[in-house]
């Protein structure tokens, strides 16, 4: 079968179409038929070999995919051959063909697409755990969401406005900010409005906002300290810009802020949590209160460009690949 394959790391066009052997599903794994793949920013930094972990070369990115349970390893239940999944692994989703631990399966309604379930994990799951798990967003409050036309922004709008919260979203230009509008956002401005700062204060009523969801860092990350109201809390769940941000500690406690850091990697380790996001978001889902946005499709061979173009800024919405 065809598969990306990443033999050193480093930008996009590393990565090369091969010929490789269909993988087995060992014990506990089920094979799934690919239909789409959801293609995250963590993946291109993975592949540049600079993600939270080490990536361990040769290998096959993709860790959020969609497709048809094709075979079952030993010991696994629970799950049909033919039935449509979304899944979560830690790489290999680029190809024909999957394996991945049936722990890392994640029920979707049968309603979704293959590439509108493959938008769904990720983003999903660490917009709900960014509101609710660890920033405690409650009905009423201002929430602030940067990148709001990504794929983890248009997650974060649609489902804190599922979940009753006022939104400010932040885009780098008019067309992003349009789908922010579109999706719910209370109120949206340029990432580059020189007076941004002020003008996410004064949208939260002058005093700042009370929850910010800090994906950009860099020089972005003080801005965010000063866009947030006394007692708020900033969650940091990405660092887009790739640059180094400056904490100095004494800053939050003048005005009792709250920095707290999100991985869902770790977080898919605590079961309750899981639990609960998983019962809130299949709901939302099923009702089609909350629908996964995706973004543009590309096939197997243009993967490359496709992790290109979101480095780039090009893309809104879940950047998605059909093998
Ligand atoms: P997106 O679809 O949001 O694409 C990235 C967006 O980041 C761009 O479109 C751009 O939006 C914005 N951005 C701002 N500054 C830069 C920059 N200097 N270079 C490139 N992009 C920039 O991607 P994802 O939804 O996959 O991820 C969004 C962020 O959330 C990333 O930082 C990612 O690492 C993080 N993340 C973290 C998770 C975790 O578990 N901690 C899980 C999921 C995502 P604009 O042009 O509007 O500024």
């Amino acid at each position: 079968m065809q598969a990306i394959r990443v033999e050193r790391l480093g930008p996009p066009d590393v990565m090369q179409l091969q010929d490789v052997p269909v993988p087995q599903p060992g014990p506990g794994e089920v094979r799934i038929e690919v239909e789409a793949v959801g293609i995250n920013f963590a993946d291109a930094l993975a592949v540049a070999g600079e993600y939270l972990t080490r990536t361990r070369v040769p290998y096959t990115p993709g860790m959020e995919f969609a497709g048809r349970v094709e075979s079952l390893g030993e010991g696994v239940s629970g799950v049909q051959p033919g039935q449509r999944v979304a899944a979560l692994g830690g790489s290999g989703a680029l190809a024909r063909y999957a394996t991945v631990n049936a722990a890392g399966l994640i029920p979707v309604p049968q309603s979704l697409s293959g590439a509108q379930a493959a938008a769904f994990p990720v983003s999903y799951f660490t917009a709900y755990h960014g509101l609710k798990t660890l920033g405690h967003g409650q009905a009423g409050e201002w929430v602030l969401v940067q990148a709001a036309a990504g794929a983890l922004g248009t997650a974060s709008v649609q489902l804190a406005k599922a979940l009753g919260l006022n939104v400010v979203a932040l885009a780098s230009t008019e067309e992003k900010l349009d789908l922010a509008r579109r999706l719910g956002a209370d109120v949206t401005l340029r990432q580059d409005d020189p007076e941004r700062v002020q003008k996410v204060r004064d949208a939260a009523g002058g005093k700042g906002v009370p929850l910010i969801l800090e994906v950009v860092g860099g020089a972005r990350f003080q801005e965010s300290l000063d866009m947030a109201a006394s007692q708020g809390r900033i969650i940091v769940i990405g660092n887009a810009s790739r640059e180094q941000a400056n904490l100095r500690p004494v800053e939050l406690m003048k005005r009792n802020l709250t920095v707290t850091g999100l991985w869902l990697t770790s977080l898919m380790g605590d079961r309750q949590a899981t639990a609960e996001a998983a019962q809130v978001l299949g709901e939302l889902v099923a009702s089609g209160q909350v629908v996964p946005q995706v973004g543009p499709t590309y096939p197997l061979a243009q993967s490359a460009q496709a992790f290109q173009d979101l480095l780039d800024r090009k893309t809104t919405g879940k950047v998605i690949i059909e093998p």
